[in-house]
């Protein structure tokens, strides 16, 4: 493909809204466009890739012997009220009314369809195991698109469901999954690892995300120095230390406009583990509930939404002054034992801590958890800190970022008891399905690649993925006899299978070899004065900058060979 006749529309200057390098190199090489926020073009250089990472995932899924269909991406409200999700998504769901005014949303995910297929097609045990995949466009309207199709509203997922009659044929099609998971984010050269996921919206059992390390993903990662336990922050679990104040009677003591955890400890000279903060959560048609944490610890919100459910949000100051009578910053738990208050599991046995007096400028000090309040439960609510212990062998965990890549979900009997999708066993029992759930996001791996490979320059394309094989570089493209030469080597090149693209435009020689980086397509070939001479051709590497010399008929061949090598090196 020659250049100066392609949609190819590289751009000198990073444009204003790049806010990751991901997006930066994706924007400036011309492989996405946006027309709106979360909303992207693909265009041919990124769809060539897209395309690429489909037939990577398609070859990995029929290897597992899942069966590729097509969803619609619209669908009717009715199947979404019977999961109780048409609520539940909330505004994250696109919805619009057809002529007839019936309700229709833009599908964010397909559980509900592949259930609805399930219950008129699935009869017996003799029909089970299913896996069932599709590659399809999905549309969740997000509070805050960022990062360009890193966190989009409109984005290209495969996503897969197992149906099995038992938990055993769940873990056999889970860990398949995760067999193919990897052979996939291997073969696109990304360096990722699995770690336990929460299941958000999906569920509540067993999950695992594929993450690779980078900034801008959005996915914070707790890993043990000393052992493979590896989980999102959203899950991760750690050993904090308990720790020990005198015990003394509940006095107040004034505050006067201290309200966070850093001006009260530093307005009372005490360190943040003596303060206990109150941070109180309401739903609608729920019981509002307070949640109990040390002062140096963070709250883990994905905890409270799993275990007390998804409508609970951070109360506003309005609702904490009806309930508490005092501004935040103020309240605490004395006196509250009409609501329900969860603590954090290090403030067990907690004695001589200050909190909020739930008046304004006053915390109390010497407040005993056991001896002052009612108590509903101790639980694990805050969020693990670097420098904690494992839970597992006592190691150091550090946090890492990263995207996540991948998710798999045991969903178990969740929507086919709800949506009535059963089959019948040897004994004639009806039983529910057991399903799994399984997603990958294509443009992540895209701009993954960006991400970890890239450089100032620009792309530096896995050989997996490239939109192009060779980047041919033509210098001096009037000269008639270096023209030719040019036409011979991108004929024989053409003919070995290699997909090229030519840049003969007559401009100059700096601007085709900053455009070859930013592109970042694995081979660069150089035809020019200097090679006419001696009959022989610069062929350079993107990734490690090698260059070779190459006789002009043995071109193709050395091309091939350094395929080869780029192909083995991704496995490394
Ligand atoms: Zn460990």
């Amino acid at each position: 493909m020659k250049f100066d006749k392609s949609l190819i529309a590289t751009l000198r200057e990073d444009p204003k809204e790049a806010e990751s390098k991901s997006h930066r190199i994706l924007l400036r090489g011309g492989f996405i466009k946006q027309i709106a926020a979360g909303v992207h073009i693909y265009l041919p250089l990124g769809w060539r890739i897209l395309m690429k990472i489909s037939n990577i995932i398609r070859e990995e899924h029929d290897r597992i012997g899942a069966q590729e269909l097509l969803m619609p991406a619209i669908s009717p409200k009715e199947i979404w009220e019977e999961s109780g999700r048409w609520k539940e998504y909330g505004d994250e769901m696109f919805r619009f009314k057809d002529r007839k005014d019936r309700d229709y949303c833009l599908c964010p995910t397909h559980e509900e369809i592949i259930t609805e297929i399930a219950r008129k097609r699935i009869r017996s045990y003799r029909d089970l195991p299913q896996i069932w995949y599709q590659i399809q466009m999905k549309f969740r309207d997000e509070k805050r698109p960022r990062y360009g199709v890193i966190r989009s509203r409109q984005f290209i997922m495969k996503d897969s469901y197992s149906l099995v009659r038992d938990e055993q044929g769940l873990d056999k099609s889970f860990n398949l999954h995760k067999e193919a998971y990897t052979k996939i984010f291997q073969r696109c050269g990304l360096d990722f690892e699995i770690v336990d996921a929460a299941g958000g919206l999906m569920g509540t059992g067993e999950s695992k995300e594929f993450v690779a390390r980078g900034e801008g993903g959005e996915a914070t990662v707790i890993a043990c120095k000393n052992c493979n336990y590896r989980a999102n922050l959203e899950v991760a679990e750690g050993r904090g230390r308990f720790a020990e104040f005198e015990d003394s009677q509940v006095t107040d003591v004034h505050t006067p406009d201290k309200r966070s955890v850093e001006e009260v400890s530093g307005f009372l000279n005490v360190t943040p583990q003596n303060l206990v903060k109150s941070i109180f959560f309401t739903a609608a048609e729920k019981k509002p509930i307070l949640i109990l944490l040390r002062g140096d610890y963070d709250i883990n919100e994905d905890v409270i939404k799993n275990r007390f459910g998804f409508s609970y949000e951070t109360a506003t100051p309005d609702e904490i002054i009806k309930y508490f009578g005092a501004e935040p910053g103020f309240i605490g738990p004395i006196g509250k034992d009409d609501i329900d208050i969860y603590v954090d599991e290090l403030l067990k046995g907690a004695r001589g801590m200050i909190t909020g007096a739930n008046k304004n400028n006053y915390h109390i000090r010497g407040l005993n958890l056991e001896r002052d309040i009612k108590v509903k439960d101790y639980l694990n609510l805050r969020k693990v800190k670097s420098g904690d212990k494992c839970i597992k062998c006592q190691g150091e965990l550090e946090l890492y970022n990263g995207l996540e890549l991948g998710h798999i979900f045991k969903l178990g009997t969740k929507y086919s008891e709800i949506l009535g999708a059963t089959f019948l066993d040897e004994n004639g029992v009806e039983k529910p399905i057991v399903m799994g759930s399984y997603g990958i996001g294509l443009e992540r791996i895209m701009a993954w690649a960006c991400e970890q490979k890239g450089d100032e320059h620009g792309a530096v394309w896995p050989i997996s993925i490239t939109p192009y094989d060779i980047y041919v570089i033509v210098l001096n493209p009037l000269n008639k006899e270096i023209a030719n030469a040019a036409d011979d080597i991108n004929q024989a090149l053409t003919k070995g299978g290699f997909s090229i693209i030519i840049d003969d435009r007559d401009i100059s020689a700096g601007i085709k070899f900053n455009d070859s980086e930013l592109l970042g397509i694995p081979i660069r070939l150089t035809i020019g004065p200097k090679g006419m001479k001696s009959n022989k051709f610069d062929i350079s590497l993107r990734e490690t900058k090698e260059v070779f010399e190459v006789n002009k008929n043995l071109i193709a061949d050395k091309c091939l060979e350094l395929k080869d090598i780029l192909y083995r090196r991704l496995n490394e």
